[in-house]
């Protein structure tokens, strides 16, 4: 086995998968994470299909999961006075097991912390190559050397801009920001959701941790805005700009917005490139190719992602140019088939026309009574189970 010290940059979904079977797979991973410690709460995401979870039934961790799973019900579209208009069942949003972000992470940390080395509260300044390795610099640690670098560190991927150049070529836009956050439960929701549409505005709210607190969430739609991803205060202006006066809990998530502990702010984008690797660094999940928060994919897709590049690893005896190749051989049509199905929920999601708005919400009313009312559900399941998983289980040396 070549290659044996990996670096993996982000301690969120791909880079803890990529570490759990690298370490099956006799390789020594190492994790750089940016945060000070594990990033709890946030967004609730999900997992759906037979490859997401083969995946976590084959990682040992999918009874976890269960037994941490939101276990929401059906999603509300209401009207400004609160009033139900239309419900949507679980399926289409919660998949098959749905999870909240922070606790995922939780879960895929226990299982890798006895074997990985995880360093919070710093970050890759530098990445040299030559012809049997690499040098990393560090913005606090000491410069070290590794065998491969991974980036699994999200959509702004601080490895993608060392490596490959500015994240301008590479991420798409998709004309909207998004902005989430942990909010009292003063609608008492019981494990369900409600949200409220406008033209070019959604505003939500849905319980967590079994009704203990709520999640408010705010998508709007703009062009870019060039904001500072670290301006919280000119985040916040942004959005009381946008969703003061809008109706329903506008307001009153608004002022609540000040005191949330983990206000989350971002544009909606998607990465797109033609390659995902150069030399002795890969890109692995959002970092390689988010398919955007509202496709309900990308947990799915770092997860799967991680197990392919992990494996491809094994089967190539550690030689980095085939296994990357043979990664994004595997990885590349799936990928490609869940941003489309971002793509499209985007529209769906925020409609860009008050008629439009109005539309849908009349269509959500009568869609459980029609035909197709499993359609979106389908889709989303088809292009989550659009790839042969490989069993890399053989190779696994642990
Ligand atoms: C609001 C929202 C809702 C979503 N809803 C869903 C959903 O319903 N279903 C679903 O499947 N997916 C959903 N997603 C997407 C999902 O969270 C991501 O696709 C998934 O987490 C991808 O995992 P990742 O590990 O590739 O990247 P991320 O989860 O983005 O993790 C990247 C990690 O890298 C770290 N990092 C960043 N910069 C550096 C640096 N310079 N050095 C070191 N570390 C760094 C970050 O702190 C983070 O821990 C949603 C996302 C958002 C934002």
């Amino acid at each position: 086995m070549k290659n044996l010290n990996v670096l993996i940059s982000g301690a969120s979904v791909a880079g803890p998968a990529l570490a759990y079977w690298l370490h099956r797979h006799g390789f020594t991973p190492t994790i750089v994470e940016r945060a000070p410690a594990l990033r709890d709460g946030g967004y609730a995401v999900d997992f759906r299909g037979e490859a997401h979870l083969t995946v976590l039934r084959r990682m040992g961790i999918l009874a976890d999961l269960e037994r941490a799973r939101t276990g929401m019900g059906f999603m509300s579209y209401v009207n400004d006075a609160g009033k139900p208009i239309a419900k949507l069942p679980a399926d289409l949003f919660a998949g098959d097991i749905e999870i909240l972000r922070g606790d995922l992470a939780r879960i895929l940390y226990d299982a890798t912390k006895n074997h990985t080395e995880y360093v919070f509260g710093d970050s890759i300044t530098s990445i040299t190559e030559d012809a049997h390795g690499v040098n990393v610099t560090f913005e606090r640690g000491a410069p070290r050397r590794f065998d491969l670098v991974i980036g699994a560190d999200g959509l702004h991927s601080n490895t993608r801009r060392l490596a490959f150049g500015p994240e301008e070529q590479f991420v798409k836009h998709l004309g909207l920001y998004c902005a989430i956050f942990t909010t009292e439960n003063h609608l008492g929701l019981d494990h369900t959701g409600h949200a409220y549409r406008t033209a070019n505005r959604l505003v939500a709210m849905y319980s967590a941790h079994h009704n203990t607190q709520a999640r408010a969430m705010f998508y709007f739609g703009s062009p870019a805005l060039g904001l500072d991803r670290r301006d919280v205060a000119r985040q916040q202006a942004v959005l009381a700009e946008q969703f003061a006066g809008n109706g329903w809990q506008s307001d009153r998530l608004l002022h609540e917005m000040r005191y949330a502990p983990d206000f989350y702010f971002d544009s909606v984008g998607q990465v797109h490139m033609d390659t995902w690797s150069r030399g002795r660094v890969a890109l692995l999940g959002d970092a390689a190719y988010c398919p955007s928060s509202l496709s309900g994919m990308g947990s799915g897709l770092a997860l799967v992602g991680a197990y392919v590049l992990a494996g491809e690893l094994a089967a190539a005896q550690g030689d980095h140019r085939t296994a990357f190749a043979r990664y994004e051989q595997e990885m590349r049509e799936y990928a490609t088939g869940c941003q489309k199905m971002g793509d499209g929920v985007a529209k769906l999601m925020v409609p860009s026309s008050r008629a439009l708005a109005s539309f849908l919400n009349r269509y959500y009313k009568v869609m459980p009574y029609l035909p197709g009312k499993n359609m979106p559900a389908k889709m989303a399941r088809k292009a989550a189970e659009n790839i042969n998983l490989r069993d890399y289980r053989e190779l696994a040396r642990r």
